[in-house]
């Protein structure tokens, strides 16, 4: 090695490695590790902790140290310990399967932006050692669901903390639980660490991850921590809950962190209300003989609690908010729990349940919901906290939800300059609009981008199809059953994209109510059509398994009816690759709820940042991100939030009405997109949404907007750049 490479190799050590007393660290420098690290553990200083039973951020979609690596890593020169981060990162597993939908993503992109708007945030969830589910896909069968195999102790980016008592054990934190005879007994965890990496890789957020599944972990607890969303038994589901809330400051002290601020993400962890509640009224009571405590000393901590806790609800549907039998939460909690939760967490509805979001609402010294409707639906759902409910509508982290395609057009754009550093830029480029060269080049990378979607659909197809005699599952498929050049898709064929989780409130098969009729606009004009779905519907959801079936049973009938012209294709076990994939090459994405039922929606933002058009119901952001027709297109009805229902039932889904303006817009979309002298149309809604949509529906602005929450004081010119991200936009107009 000469002086040189060597001078190399000791730059990469020292800026890619850190360790400290819970283990080593590999992607950023020492001294960038350390100024995180004291931030979080500073007692006088100030930081957030942000709770979520779900985080979704895998990394074969976005991991800016394998980029630097991949760029950059010079093998030969690297030591044995880093030669092994490094061979991990670029070539360990790159899932990291604790998700199963909006909620889990959204908390990933929003700990992605802290990261890069450096905020001294820790996130913490549980680890699940079989994820969530992995979904197949048989056309028989329609969904089968199995456990999803992973190896946390393979996969870069995650660490198992060690005790830094320095015998090289894992830290083990120990957590009070309770029996069904309400006894105490005590469930363990193992810490582990994923670091949410900065852009430019100068700062970090941890997310702690509980993992309860150790050897001696009693069977049912076990159950409840393996897999995410495990609904095999509502007491399952209440430890579920209990394991995310309790293990919080357990977690933190075992840190040394010390946050001011728990942010709520849903109310799946508001156990921890009943945990700060009990100290506070502990220290009141300076004894913890805690039934003694009077309703009035109980309301006199919760107020003080409060005062630490902010609340992000994401859903009117009320299969989203936890509700437990009285009977069910004494078997795992305690008496004074009980005596708070008759207090704050009484349902009007069902006097024999405890209902968690109300405990939430109690709760907090703010609370919001994810757009502007959703907080006109809230509301009306929760008048009694209307006065402190506001909007903070949603986002997606533009770098990791933008195509290299596209971006590397934004690179080269002199008007787009720092665009990933600050995604506002786009609402200063007006000029755009009417840049020929521009919009040329979008073009060009929207076609790139059809073509890799096109091709991994046609590989999927064929994959499946030889498959057919290794396994017992039939190709989910039409397609792969038929032979010829003319049964695979074509990229100039008008593609449609549908991809979220099957919930009955979405309507996945909205757009198939009339077949007749869809088929006859497609034969009319000989405007062929592709529409690509993708989505999982929770094991114990029936109706939402029903609609995937339903879906797959519709493939050959629409394309015999449509003389092949129409092709509908399902791809099996959506994720964050496959919807990186489809957002970005589909021409339009289709967003069909329920109006008001869905409360943000985040895919139709994803598609936007690329510059692709809705299609969409008037519900959740597409309100905002409309922009009087620039962006997209808009059909179905659209009542006034006071009286609509927030049923869920087949006869107020309206299947008829909602579809029937589909068919009566979706001639004038497809005309726009095969009529020649109308091409301007998809690639004018393109670069409107750039400018209009990529400045608003980011989490950086999204980050901004909570940081008022937060009420964390930052360095002048950090908080400069926040107050710039935060005037992109007032959510709460
Ligand atoms: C973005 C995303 C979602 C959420 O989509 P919605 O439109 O909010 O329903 C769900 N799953 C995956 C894999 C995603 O990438």
């Amino acid at each position: 090695m000469n002086a040189r490479q060597h001078a190399a190799s000791e730059e990469l050590a020292k800026n890619m490695h850190a360790t400290n007393q819970y283990g080593d660290f590999f992607g950023i420098s020492q001294e960038t590790f350390d100024h995180v690290w004291s931030q979080l553990t500073d007692p006088d200083g100030n930081s957030v902790a942000y709770i979520s039973m779900e985080i979704g951020a895998d990394p074969d979609v976005y991991s800016p140290i394998r980029g630097k690596l991949q760029k950059e890593a010079d093998l030969e020169l690297a030591d044995q310990t880093e030669l092994e981060f490094i061979d991990k990162f670029l070539h360990g597993p790159q899932k990291i399967p604790n998700y199963s939908g909006g909620l889990g993503i959204l908390a990933g992109d929003t700990l992605k932006s802290y990261a890069d708007c450096r905020l001294p945030v820790v996130a913490i969830s549980l680890l699940y050692r079989k994820g969530y589910f992995a979904q197949y896909v048989d056309s028989q069968l329609g969904q089968i669901s199995q456990n999803v195999e992973w190896q946390p102790e393979s996969t870069p980016s995650l660490y198992l903390l060690k005790d830094p008592d320095g015998s090289g054990r894992p830290l083990q934190i120990d957590i009070p639980f309770f029996n069904e005879y309400d006894h105490e007994t005590i469930a363990s965890a193992h810490v582990w660490m994923k670091m949410e990496v900065s852009n430019s890789l100068d700062f970090f957020v941890p997310e702690i991850l509980l993992d309860y599944c150790l050897p001696k972990t009693p069977s049912l607890i076990r159950s409840a921590a393996s897999q995410l969303y495990n609904a095999e038994s509502s007491e399952i589901k209440a430890i579920q809950r209990r394991m995310l809330g309790t293990g919080i400051l357990p977690a933190l002290r075992a840190l040394g962190f010390c946050p001011k601020t728990f942010h709520l993400n849903e109310q799946h962890g508001v156990v921890l209300a009943i945990q700060l509640i009990a100290d506070e009224l502990t220290a009141m009571l300076k004894h913890d003989r805690l039934e003694a405590a009077t309703d009035e000393q109980i309301l006199q901590a919760a107020r003080i609690a409060a005062e630490h806790l902010v609340y992000t609800i994401h859903t009117p549907v009320k299969a989203g908010h936890d509700r437990f039998t009285k009977a069910l939460y004494s078997g795992i909690s305690q008496n004074s729990c009980h005596r708070i939760l008759d207090i704050l967490a009484h349902d009007d509805e069902n006097p024999h349940s405890y209902n968690f979001t109300n405990l939430a609402m109690h709760v907090n010294r703010s609370a919001n919901s994810v757009s502007r409707l959703h907080r006109d639906v809230t509301h009306r759902q929760f008048p009694q906290f209307a006065h402190k409910i506001s909007a903070i509508t949603n986002g997606v982290h533009h770098l990791t939800w933008i195509s290299e395609a596209r971006a590397e057009i934004f690179d080269t754009t002199p008007q787009l300059t720092n665009w990933r550093h600050n995604p506002g830029v786009f609402a200063k480029a007006g000029e755009l609009a009417n840049d020929q060269e521009f919009k040329k080049r979008l073009q060009l990378a929207w076609q790139h981008d059809t073509h890799a979607l096109i091709d991994s659909v046609n590989e999927m197809l064929l994959l499946h199809r030889n498959q057919m005699t290794e396994t017992w599952i039939d190709p989910p498929n039409y397609l792969s059953t038929l032979i010829g050049d003319n049964v695979r898709l074509q990229p100039d064929v008008f593609t449609v994209g549908f991809a979220r989780r099957f919930s009955t409130y979405k309507r996945a098969d909205l757009i198939f109510n009339d077949i007749e009729q869809l088929c006859r606009i497609s034969v009319a004009h000989n405007w062929p059509i592709n529409f690509i779905f993708a989505g999982k519907a929770h094991p114990a959801d029936e109706p939402g398994k029903t609609v995937i079936k339903r879906i797959i049973d519709l493939q050959e009938v629409l394309y015999r009816s449509s003389n092949g012209l129409i092709k509908l294709i399902f791809i099996p076990n959506y994720d964050m690759k496959i919807a990186k994939l489809l957002v970005a090459g589909v021409h339009s994405w289709l967003n069909c709820p329920k109006r008001p039922l869905e409360a943000s929606g985040t895919s139709g933002m994803k598609a936007a940042m690329n510059g692709v058009p809705n299609i969409s119901i008037m519900d959740g952001w597409w309100v905002e991100g409309y922009h009087d027709g620039a962006t997209g297109w808009k059909f179905g009805h659209e009542g006034p939030i006071d009286s609509a229902s927030l049923s869920e039932s087949r006869e107020e889904l309206l299947y008829f009405e909602d579809s029937s303006e589909f068919y009566l817009l979706l001639p004038l979309i497809l005309q726009s997109f095969y009529d020649k002298s109308k091409e301007n149309v998809f690639l004018d809604k393109g670069v409107k949404n750039l400018l209009l949509n990529i400045p608003i529906f980011n989490t950086h602005r999204m980050a901004a907007e909570y940081l008022q929450r937060y009420e964390l004081a930052l360095p002048d010119g950090q908080a400069q750049e926040m107050r710039e991200f935060a005037e992109l936009y007032s959510s709460d107009n």
